[in-house]
């Protein structure tokens, strides 16, 4: 608990509390008005973190609503930073850039070509959502997205691998040198793109979560469904037998069982809407930090060439994480590597963005033609609006 008791002496202590360690994972702080009043603490507070709660002291934990409480002190402190990577090693030397691009590129139907590289920043983003998905239990997690805003490509494995690092390292404000000049994803084109890389992500994590909630769905509904089935074998069995009697009370008790069968039916459908009541999954998806990441690159320059066009393109190799990143994606959520390249304007688009029409079967690019095929008009089947039109910079 030495991490907690850590963290609160530090949020104390930027609050104007006096803060004290104590023996035994307890601290004692003199604290303000404006904190005893937020935090319910009499001037003079002895707080204890330890598995002991010791007598006279305050015991505080991850349970409860402390976290809460704290929480509440920081207002809209810290939603975003923006800071400096700084690693202490040279920088690697690259002894074989093409080695490096041919493992980063996959282009089916095109080819490319290196051009140079060079040590510079890249500007990137890192944001942090907060999810919780509720159905008759409970999933809460992070998932944090990436971009690098000077290439346009999305750090996915990156972002995963720079964030313990980003724990480890010395808190640097940017300096001049580091802010690269002008360029950038447009706002609307980075938030569609962050909108759609999101909702792949928090389904990725909440997989197994609803693959469990169906489970369970499926066993009470076989339940239900069977009990119900009992219910109306017996009665259309009774009914059976009275078919071939006559007489008043015979009628009676057909109509009876009628009744009976009818209001089965009812509450076996009635039940199944309960259940499917139960088991629906609400999902709430809160954006919690945003941070503004100068990290030094080695920046590669290849030129894409696809029948009589060619395009450059800047790659990013990040030398803390030792990674190169994907490939530019005009179209398509730009996680993987693979990227076709379209004839008319020479996009990069994952597969599907230059998949064949569904109804005139001709190939077109998402990226040229958002909405609908250019030849036969039919509406495009998937979102296609996450396209990073992006300027690149120095
Ligand atoms: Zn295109
Ligand atoms: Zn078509």
């Amino acid at each position: 608990m030495s991490e907690l008791r850590d963290f609160v002496a530090d949020l104390m202590e930027r609050h104007g509390a006096a803060v004290e360690m104590l023996e035994g994972d307890r601290l004692q702080v003199l604290a303000s008005l404006p904190l005893q009043a937020a935090l319910g603490w009499p001037e003079l507070a002895q707080l204890s973190f330890g598995s002991k709660p010791s007598e006279h002291a305050i015991p505080i934990d991850l349970e409860g609503d402390w976290l809460d409480r704290f929480g509440s002190l920081f207002r809209e402190n810290g939603r975003w930073a923006e800071r400096q990577l700084t690693w202490t090693d040279a920088p690697q030397a690259l002894c074989d850039p093409e080695r490096l691009l041919d493992r980063a590129l996959d282009l089916p139907n095109a080819v490319w070509r290196f051009q140079g590289v060079r040590a510079t920043f890249a500007r990137c983003l890192i944001l942090a959502f907060r999810y919780s998905a509720l159905s008759d239990e409970k999933r809460e997690g992070l998932v944090w997205i990436g971009f690098n805003l000077s290439t346009g490509a999305v750090l996915d494995e990156v972002v995963a691998r720079m964030r313990p690092l980003l724990a480890r390292e010395q808190w640097r404000a940017p300096d001049h040198a580091a802010r690269p000049g002008a360029g950038g994803c447009e706002p609307a084109a980075l938030e569609t793109h962050i909108r759609a890389l999101l909702d792949h992500q928090i389904r990725l994590e909440l997989e197994p979560f609803l693959r469990a909630t169906r489970r369970r769905l499926e066993r009470d509904r076989n339940r239900v469904h069977e009990y119900h089935a009992d219910l109306h074998d017996a009665s259309m069995k009774r009914l059976a037998a009275l078919a071939g009697t006559e007489g008043e009370k015979s009628q009676a008790d057909r109509r009876r069982e009628q009744l009976r069968v009818v209001a089965i039916e009812r509450e076996y459908q009635a039940k199944l809407d309960d259940l499917r009541h139960h088991h629906a999954i609400r999902v709430v998806v809160e954006w919690v930090q945003t941070l503004e990441l100068y990290v030094p690159v080695q920046r590669f320059y290849v030129i894409i060439r696809r029948r009589k066009g060619e395009r450059q393109i800047p790659l990013d190799w990040h030398p803390s994480v030792r990674l190169m990143e994907p490939p530019p994606c005009d179209w398509g959520l730009g996680i993987d590597r693979i990227r076709l390249v379209c004839d008319e304007k020479l996009h990069l688009t994952e597969p599907a963005g230059q998949a064949p029409c569904q109804s005139c079967t001709k190939p077109w690019c998402r990226a040229c033609h958002p909405g609908r095929c250019p030849r036969c008009g039919t509406p495009a089947t998937r979102n296609s609006g996450i396209a990073s039109r992006q300027t690149p910079s120095n």
